[in-house]
């Protein structure tokens, strides 16, 4: 699919901003998307200077190692705080890259309070030595060992537009706790809060000559994934098989976070005000385009029409951010995105669906769409299999359990699910049987909110240790075994085998008898 973007005539130019100058690099045009009209760009790094880049944070990942996990953690802590004084030059830019305001506050103070949670728990998880205790083997009396944790030194990261801020840091932020360079390369779509980022950057020195932003589109990602020792990919399935292949190629680890089509399931006990909230943020909430939004919502044939009745109620109340008021439902980001969710829509109709309220998208320079409920989907409809990124709402009715399991589980995706119903402990049995990563009880979304269970995902919808909880940081290290001998080496002697000749003798008498 390809994005038409509008063209810029000549007297427009000047009112297309530039990211900071790299002379001989490719420049990129940068939607906006609110107004629709390409009105910035970026250059776009080529091989030898995302090489230069990689060459340049190497040289001085030794020292950031040596400084130690407590030393590192206060440089970070200088980081979040200068991210923190300049947050609202980081949120603007970030405003005007994705079309809200809101979440783009509150995806710098995060991004602040992450690098202060990893500054706490990294000295604590790694401990503040060069390598852990000494202790007795319980195999050899005389042994004894520890371990040592190196870090990989260059490690690499390629984000999406969705959640820009975020998403370039939340696995950069404790490989640099670990002790790992970091190499990042933010979205194209989304490049406009590099800049500003980077300013806060240079006021941190120590911390400049070891992470480093990178701008461009496939190609720098795929030069990234050539000089690193090391890659943490989040976004779409299929560039994550690519990701996947180069870094199998070199050897490398990589750490995929892909796409997803969570399921909500809504039991005859839950509280259908309560619920029908839940899923109507969980699957609305930055006009859908989260990876794990709410996609596909099963509910209890007994309270389904009370349950949908309900939710049309609360959709049609949500506003979008084009109304002069403003919304909580801003523009769709990335253009391409409103032909999915436009296809999505018109299979499902095409196969028996019924659009229950939304369904119109509103051009106003950008594009925006109301929540949509749709009812009568079933799992032969694209709407239900792949993932749309967008406000929308297939509801579903099921008849038991069994079946709702069954529903939420028939998907490639896997990355986490939601069930509702009276208590979370009633939620339990049902949490129990879904297929994926993070399942929130009686609410939705929560492990975007915690950062605190470790997690991985299950299907297509990734690869490798968890992003989340204290796991996150042991993905950066390699675990080095120091086995220490007091007593006396076993000699080659110990190991002198009989003539060879006689196995086959052996052999031979073992046969004869
Ligand atoms: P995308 O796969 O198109 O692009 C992601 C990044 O990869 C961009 O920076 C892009 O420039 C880069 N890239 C493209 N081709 C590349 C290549 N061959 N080698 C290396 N890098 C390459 O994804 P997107 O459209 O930006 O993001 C939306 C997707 O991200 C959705 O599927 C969403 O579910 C997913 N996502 C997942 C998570 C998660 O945590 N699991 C979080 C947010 C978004």
């Amino acid at each position: 699919m390809s994005e038409s973007l509008p063209v810029i005539a000549p007297a427009e130019r000047s009112a297309v901003r530039s990211a900071r100058a790299e002379p001989s690099a490719r420049r990129l045009p940068v939607r906006n998307p609110v107004t629709g009209r390409v009105d910035y760009e970026v250059p776009a790094l080529d091989r030898a200077a995302v090489a230069t880049e990689a060459e340049r944070l190497r040289r001085a990942q030794p020292r950031w190692a040596a400084l130690g996990a407590s030393g590192r953690a206060e440089v970070l802590l200088a980081f979040a705080a200068v991210i923190e004084r300049r947050q609202e030059a980081i949120a603007a830019a970030l405003s005007v890259d994705t079309g809200r305001t809101l979440l783009s506050r509150r995806e710098v103070e995060g991004a602040a309070r992450n690098i202060r949670r990893w500054a706490r728990l990294a000295p604590q998880l790694l401990g503040t030595g060069p390598h852990g205790e000494f202790r007795p083997s319980a195999i050899l009396p005389d042994v004894s060992y520890a371990g040592q944790l190196v870090p990989y030194p260059l490690a690499g990261f390629i984000s999406p537009w969705n959640f820009p801020v975020t998403l370039s840091l939340i696995d950069a932020v404790p490989a640099l706790a670990a002790g790992s360079a970091a190499l990042v390369k933010p979205s194209e779509i989304t490049p406009r809060f590099v800049d500003p980022l980077r300013a806060a950057l240079a006021e941190v020195p120590q911390l400049a000559e070891v992470l480093a932003f990178v701008t461009g589109d496939a190609e720098t990602g795929i030069a990234l994934v050539d000089e690193v020792d090391l890659v943490c990919f989040t976004g779409s399935v299929p560039t994550g098989r690519l990701v996947a292949r180069q870094a199998a190629g070199r050897l490398i680890p990589a750490f995929l976070e892909l796409g997803g089509k969570d399921p909500a399931i809504v039991l005859a006990g839950a509280d259908v005000e309560r619920a029908t909230d839940a899923v109507l943020r969980g699957s609305v909430l930055n006009a859908g385009q989260v990876c794990l939004s709410i996609e596909r919502i099963y509910v209890d044939q007994r309270i389904h029409d009370a349950f949908v009745e309900r939710l049309v109620e609360k959709a049609q109340a949500v506003r979008l951010s084009c109304a002069p008021e403003g919304g909580e439902v801003g523009p769709i980001i990335h253009a391409p995105q409103v032909d999915v969710i436009r296809r999505h829509l018109a299979d499902a109709v095409e196969r028996g669906a019924r659009i229950r309220c939304g369904g119109a998208f509103v051009e106003n320079g950008g594009t925006w769409l109301a929540p949509t409920v749709v009812t009568h989907v079933n799992h032969g409809m694209a709407l239900m299999r792949e993932e749309t990124f967008g406000p929308i709402l297939p509801v579903m009715p099921f008849a038991d359990e069994d079946e709702a399991v069954f529903l939420a589980n028939d998907t490639d995706f896997g990355l986490s699910a939601a069930v509702l119903a009276e208590s979370p402990e009633a939620a339990l049995p049902l949490a129990l049987r879904v297929n994926a990563g993070g399942i929130s009880l009686n609410d939705c979304g929560l492990t975007i909110q915690t950062y605190e269970p470790e997690k991985t995902s299950f299907g297509c919808s990734g690869l490798g240790g968890s992003r989340m909880g204290p796991a996150s940081i042991f993905r950066f290290v390699r675990r080095k075994a120091l086995i220490a001998q007091r007593g006396r080496p076993q000699p080659l002697a110990d190991y002198r085998d009989p003539p060879a000749e006689t196995i086959g003798s052996r052999g031979r008498a073992a046969d004869a008898a």
